[in-house]
């Protein structure tokens, strides 16, 4: 058990939400550290820094859990990649990497377990024994390394998550137990997602709900459901891609030439940041207890949501200042080696001052993030150039500049 006198997850959970952060499997695969295909965390022996570094930046984004890595880290899928005999070590090094980073601000570290690909509840029996002992040994280890609480995730079986929820409980740890609604309403062993909650709960899961395959969209109504239903506490952990009423969950979206984008063509349905941060902000107003983000999932993500919570969080030092590009709005087009903002586009109106030419910025439509500042005047935005031509000091060196502009070449 970890030595932490931080409050535990229950005791969190009483006092408010407590939000997560997941998706590091996705992330890490991004960053080049993954294989995609067996999705293995081999990382965590390989370049144990990279996974560090992922926790540390959703530590200071404002995740309150350090999820220790150990998704598919277990034996069925270390032996597809020849990996078996580094299963014990890959799992106590992941919960250390998770403690080392909790430590440095006020996290909690969770064990993790997920579906394992060996469950078959056509042979119930026999698959529940190997299933039971594969979170045995992982949980084992997890405990001797120092968890404060076991997150079982990703689970399309009811029996699968009911086998988790037991080996936790037997281990005396509070238990998360969601699952992956990756069908339209029924778990893969045939539960209507809210009555396999419901069984969770009665089995004495302390968090049940969701994590995985859905977007906000179509995850909040049956989070809303199972809200509504159950008295113990509710996560939700979406995907932060546009899931609608014809495409349920990630891996059904398909790119404009038919062909499945799961898992590497994703990009095009992204959500940005302050739509992620909106559906904390609606999953808090129903009541949802934990709430954080799965595969896509990054830092910048988790601080808008942490701000969206109420939160101020280490990396909001950091958070856009729009302000200052309200100030670099007119660039001069000659005699500088300029560089545009990232995220406007220029109108085709020119306007001349002192013999100079100046491009004029206009701001993006109503996708424009920024939309809610005050509307652009292309007037103000050109006193406030004049007013930096007036004082011969090219903008070129401006603090902010380098985090909010890209150089032109
Ligand atoms: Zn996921």
């Amino acid at each position: 058990m970890r030595n932490t006198t931080s409050k535990g997850i229950l005791e969190r959970l009483q006092e408010g939400i407590v939000q997560g952060a997941e998706g590091y499997v996705f992330e890490l695969e991004r960053r080049g550290y993954i294989k995609a295909g067996p999705y293995v965390p081999e990382v965590v022996l390989d370049f144990p820094e990279a996974v560090k570094q992922l926790h540390r930046e959703f530590l200071r984004a404002g995740s309150d859990v350090m999820v220790a890595l150990t998704y598919y880290a277990h034996r069925e899928k270390l032996k597809d990649v020849g990996r078996e005999n580094d299963l014990e070590r890959m799992n106590r090094q992941a919960v250390q990497l998770a403690n080392e980073v909790a430590r440095e601000g006020d996290a909690l570290v969770a064990g993790n377990i997920c579906n394992t690909w060996a469950y078959d509840p056509d042979n119930a029996r026999e698959s529940s024994r190997v299933v039971r002992a594969m979170y045995e040994e992982q949980l084992t280890w997890a405990v001797e390394e120092g968890i404060d609480f076991v997150i079982s995730e990703t689970n399309d079986y009811l029996g699968e998550a009911m086998i988790a929820l037991e080996v936790i409980k037997q281990l005396g740890l509070p238990a998360m137990v969601t699952l992956a609604s990756v069908q339209p309403h029924t778990t893969r062993d045939g539960y209507d997602y809210v009555e396999a909650c419901q069984r969770l709960a009665g089995a004495g899961a302390d968090i049940v709900g969701l994590n995985c395959d859905r977007g906000p969209e179509t995850m909040f109504p049956l989070i809303e459901k199972i809200r509504s239903t159950v008295s113990c506490y509710v996560a939700a952990q979406p995907v932060p891609f546009k899931t609608g009423a014809l495409h349920l969950t990630f891996e059904s979206l398909r790119t404009s030439d038919g062909q499945q984008a799961f898992p590497l063509a994703l990009e095009p349905f992204l959500y940005n940041r302050f739509e992620m941060a909106e559906f904390a902000r609606r999953a808090s107003s129903i009541g949802v207890n934990y709430i954080g983000i799965c595969c896509g999932g990054a830092p910048h993500y988790v601080r808008a949501m942490a701000e969206a919570l109420g939160k101020t969080v280490p990396a909001s030092k950091y958070s856009p200042a729009m302000e200052l590009l309200e100030k670099l709005v007119a660039t001069p087009l000659v005699g500088v080696p300029y560089a545009y903002p990232v995220i406007c586009s220029w109108t085709d109106r020119m306007d001349t001052h002192k013999g100079r030419r100046y491009w004029i910025w206009r701001k993006l439509n109503v996708h424009d993030p920024f939309r809610n500042l005050p509307r652009p005047q292309h007037l103000r935005n050109l006193r406030l150039h004049r007013a930096l031509c007036r004082r011969k000091s090219r903008p070129t060196n401006h603090a902010g500049r380098r985090t909010i502009l890209q150089r032109n070449s």
